[in-house]
């Protein structure tokens, strides 16, 4: 994962996208992705549409998952560390049910 992090933050140094990109731009940026990642499924069952837009689904989550890394760069947050951190809080708010 720390490989695929670093390859996303160099190729936008070396466009200098690091540059003139803010916070505000960044998550914005998420969002349209999220967004665009929906289009694939409107009109269709789930199973059609990852059946049939299968290359243009796992385009849109690599976009998400590129702006995700761009903002967290941008605001020094560590995003394996703060994945981890709300994994443990989740674990709390939901504890797996007993059997
Ligand atoms: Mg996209």
């Amino acid at each position: 994962m720390q490989k695929t992090i670093q390859e996303i933050l160099e190729f936008r140094k070396e466009r200098g996208w690091h540059l003139n990109q803010d916070a505000r731009a960044l998550a914005i940026s998420i969002s349209l992705e999220a967004n665009e990642l929906l289009e694939p499924f409107q009109w269709k069952t789930g199973e059609e549409a990852t059946a049939t837009y299968h290359q243009a689904i796992k385009e849109e989550l690599a976009d998400v998952f590129i702006y995700l890394v761009a903002l967290a760069d941008h605001m020094d947050i560590d995003l394996q560390q703060a994945v981890s951190e709300k994994l443990a809080k989740n674990l709390i708010k939901y504890p797996v049910p007993e059997k």
